[in-house]
């Protein structure tokens, strides 16, 4: 454990960051080998996150598919809605542990902001969330939820106002703060040590996947997650990542199609070497270096990097990498919606219409697992606008009348 996966990772930072990487990766080996540190995780995964969340039998949408059985791990189900909770909870009661009684976070769509904001108010930590000012306009609802969380929302305005400036941004404070205060990342990549500690806090997913199949006795031919930085898929996949079996599938945002600038896919020969934002992996960069503008209908997938470790994994061939377009996700959020009762994420919906397309294609006494990273009740403003334009609109005027 050096750092790096392959010729992916690293710690590239100026110097006033390197003692606090030292002192955060000596404080995590320590955390990681204390039970005491594991009893107060354990705890607080029963007690506030919600753990374990279930796998559900997808038996409608495999009887409609006609094909491979199809399991749903809820992960969606997790308090604040996504898996996110279970790195912010983690990492949180590291800086607990290391003394630091201040927590900064940045956040693009929100989610990683909440679960932040969430266990700190729970831990009573201070909190500072910093976020893009094009993002704050666009997802008023989790500003909301953070500021009723007690955490203070910093509007950035530098650069494209989005969440790589709002990393940049994270990353001056806690040069100037880090006696005092932890950073949060909130997916698995960064300067070492975090895409390991990510990992490491979000292998609670895989693990417990790995305990309810065997359970009942089932043994999976394919894993199927969605990869943004790669939290959700890396933690999922980690207990398999070693052995030959199952299939570990990723699948990247297609948004409209392959043109530059209307994906967030880095896999398959999209993205480029370099080294943003502290790490060397896959990024989405032009002919000068510079980061590529994406996109995506999740928020959560539309960064321009992959985690090292995942880019690594697709360089050895471990986990394979496929899309999902910006519509192919909306269908899949109606498909399980009506099938099963669930709403997935739009994130996780990509992973979702492509363990569909798997199910389809692969015997019945094959199985399929699909990660739902989170649930949709946070897409609603999307979602609802892109199916039922009208009355949406209609609701929306008739709200800001009153
Ligand atoms: C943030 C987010 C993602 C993408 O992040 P990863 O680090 O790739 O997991 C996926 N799903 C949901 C629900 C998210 O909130």
């Amino acid at each position: 454990m050096n750092g790096y996966f392959g010729e992916f990772g690293g710690r590239y930072v100026a110097e006033v960051l390197r003692g606090p990487l030292d002192e955060l990766d000596q404080g995590f080996n320590e955390a990681v080998r204390d039970s005491e540190f594991w009893a107060a995780l354990g705890q607080l995964r029963d007690e506030f996150i919600g753990r374990p969340t279930p796998l559900l039998y997808a038996a409608n949408s495999t009887a409609a598919l006609g094909g491979a059985q199809l399991y749903i791990k809820l992960e969606g189900l997790a308090n604040t809605g996504a898996h996110k909770i279970n790195n912010a909870v983690g990492q949180a009661l590291l800086a607990q542990r290391l003394g630091k009684h201040r927590i900064i976070a940045e956040t693009g769509a929100g989610q990683h902001g909440l679960a932040t904001a969430a266990i700190c108010a729970k831990l009573g930590l201070e909190c500072t969330i910093y976020m893009g000012e094009v993002d704050i306009a666009r997802q008023r609802p989790n500003v909301f939820m953070m500021e009723l969380f007690g955490a203070t929302v910093v509007p950035v305005t530098s650069g494209a106002r989005t969440l790589k400036d709002a990393v940049n941004e994270a990353l001056r404070d806690w040069a100037a703060s880090c006696d005092t205060t932890h950073y949060i990342i909130g997916s698995a990549l960064g300067p070492s040590p975090y895409p390991d500690m990510v990992r490491e806090f979000q292998s609670v997913v895989g693990k417990e996947v790995e305990a309810q199949l065997q359970g009942r006795g089932i043994t999976p031919t394919v894993l199927v997650a969605c990869v943004g930085g790669g939290s959700n898929a890396i933690g999922f996949f980690s207990p398999w990542l070693e052995r030959s079996a199952p299939r570990l599938v990723g699948v990247e945002a297609g948004g409209r199609g392959s043109l530059t600038g209307e994906h967030a896919a880095r896999m398959n020969g999209l993205g480029r070497t370099g080294i943003v934002q502290g790490y060397k992996s896959l990024f989405l960069l032009d002919d000068d270096g510079q980061v590529q503008e994406t996109h995506s209908v999740s928020a959560g997938l539309d960064y321009p990097g992959i985690g090292p470790q995942l880019a690594s994994l697709g360089a050895s061939g471990r986990v394979e990498y496929l899309r999902a377009t910006d519509r192919q996700a909306l269908e899949a959020v109606q498909f399980f919606a009506r099938n099963e009762g669930v709403v997935f994420a739009l994130e996780s919906a990509h992973g979702g219409y492509q363990a569909m397309q798997l199910a389809r294609s692969l015997p019945p006494d094959q199985v399929v697992v699909v990660n739902m990273s989170g649930r949709g009740d946070k897409d609603l403003f999307i979602t609802a606008r892109e199916l039922t334009p009208g009355p949406w609109r209609e609701y929306l005027l008739s709200e800001a009348e009153q």
